[in-house]
């Protein structure tokens, strides 16, 4: 693969982000666009590794990551960003019937404006996993022909009282289940209800599970449809999950499609778990990056490792908010990301006193200008929103523990966390290009 040019960029990437709308979907589409630019799975049996050598690894279906060795295998140029998205979760006892209706109770994932989830078109992702070890997968929403699923909302005729409440309060988390089915089923059994016991057979036959296999399942209900331009200009991608799979996508791009052997071992890694706190044996918090970075750089002893990881560098990516002139009061706008600034650089995120911020090096952040500069990237310099009116955490924050330099980095969006996020073509493919010269220069 070879440096790949801005409109077939965004047209794979308006693909990418249709199609991988799940941890899971991601690390699928990530494996096989790696295996497909000649990277082959790690395995610890395969000694050390040769520069050239491209691997990947993944872990639990949610983590990917992919690295070049460079033609020194003393530090890494590391590209983090995260997979998991914002949406909303069937509970474990999800299925239940009232008054002739049957829903899916759910719990709401990651930060969400409860209100935009309602009256829009959504999918189901994910698989339900049996006591005999099968996994089946669940994909349902997206064809065309495939029926859609919906939150309901009252009427404005009816929502006098519920209007005059605060928005956090007028969608209660538990307001949010999903509609599932309205056929009843003929049974002689008074107990059961009829609609449910529909379901129930629905799921037999389609997936051949049970209603307590649901226990052990993973459904995320997300936006249905593909991803298009925006804008009579077509300038903008609308679409689900660019918080953070449009940092995702850019630099697993930016490494698969390498052309030159790097200075020093580069790759990137994709993570879980950031919109819930990067917890989890998936999330940046979990040792697997670091079992990754030893894999890779094979160092002879815990010296050795802790000299390679002093010298390495990061750049954690993850969207950050663009300057939006309707909502001009939430932002410090000098100090703002704008849509087509090209790619982002974040010294430290988070509101407040910087709490979850990573507050880089300014010789670390004067390296990445000279990068940057010598490779004509567009770049800007920005702090999400004003100090005291928020803040968020990115994988930064975990990094730092193993002594790397990290920097944020990405993309400026509008409408961040919603079903429909927006982000600039120009953005995206400077990301793109500010990856690359990034993980070729040591
Ligand atoms: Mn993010
Ligand atoms: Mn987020």
């Amino acid at each position: 693969m070879s440096m790949i040019n801005q409109t077939n960029l965004i047209t794979d990437y308006i693909n990418f982000i249709s199609t991988a709308k799940t941890e899971r979907l991601c690390v699928d589409e990530a494996e096989r666009l790696a295996v497909l630019a000649g990277f082959r799975q790690y395995k610890h049996s395969s000694g050390i590794l040769m520069p050239g050598e491209k691997v990947y690894f993944k872990n639990k279906n949610k983590n990917f990551a992919a690295f070049i060795v460079g033609k020194a295998n003393i530090a890494a140029n590391i590209l983090g960003a995260h997979i998991d998205a914002p949406r909303i979760d069937v509970k474990q006892k999800p299925l239940y019937e009232s008054d002739g209706i049957a829903y899916f109770d759910t719990q709401y994932y990651g930060g969400i404006k409860k209100y935009q989830w309602t009256t829009t078109p959504l999918a189901i992702h994910g698989v339900i996993c049996t006591i005999d070890g099968n996994s089946v997968k669940v994909s349902i929403g997206e064809d065309p022909n495939d029926p859609i699923f919906c939150i309901c909302d009252l009427l404005p005729h009816l929502d006098k009282k519920l209007a005059e409440k605060k928005a956090s309060d007028f969608i209660n988390g538990e307001k949010l289940d999903i509609l599932v089915a309205t056929t009843e089923i003929e049974t002689e059994d008074k107990d059961k209800k009829k609609v449910k016991e529909w379901v129930l057979q629905f799921l037999k036959e389609k997936y051949g599970v049970e209603e307590e296999d649901l226990v052990s399942a993973e459904l995320e209900i997300v936006p249905a449809g593909r991803a298009r331009y925006s804008g009579f200009d077509k300038s903008l991608i609308a679409g689900y999950g660019q918080d953070d799979r449009v940092c995702a996508f850019t630099s697993l791009m930016a490494v698969l499609s390498l052309q030159e052997l790097p200075e020093v071992t580069s790759g990137v890694v994709l993570v879980d778990k950031e919109e819930i706190g990067s917890c989890c044996a998936t999330g940046a918090k979990s040792r697997w990056f670091e079992d990754v970075l030893r894999c890779v750089l094979r160092p002879k002893d815990e010296v050795e490792f802790a000299t390679y990881l002093a010298r390495s560098r990061m750049l954690s990516s993850d969207v950050t908010a663009a300057y939006d002139p309707l909502y001009a009061d939430a932002y410090d706008k000098k100090s703002s990301a704008k849509l087509n600034g090209g790619i982002m650089f974040s010294k430290y995120n988070g509101g407040r006193g910087k709490s979850g911020g990573a507050d880089a090096n300014p010789e670390f952040i004067a390296y990445i200008r000279k990068v940057m500069k010598d490779a004509g990237v567009k770049y800007q310099f920005d702090s999400m929103g004003k100090v005291d009116v928020g803040g968020g955490g990115t994988i930064a924050s975990m990094v730092c523990d193993l002594n790397i330099n990290v920097l944020d980095a990405g993309v400026p969006i509008l409408n961040m966390h919603s079903p429909l996020e927006l982000a600039h073509v120009n953005d995206i493919y400077n990301a793109y290009l500010g990856y690359t010269a990034f993980i070729k220069t040591f």
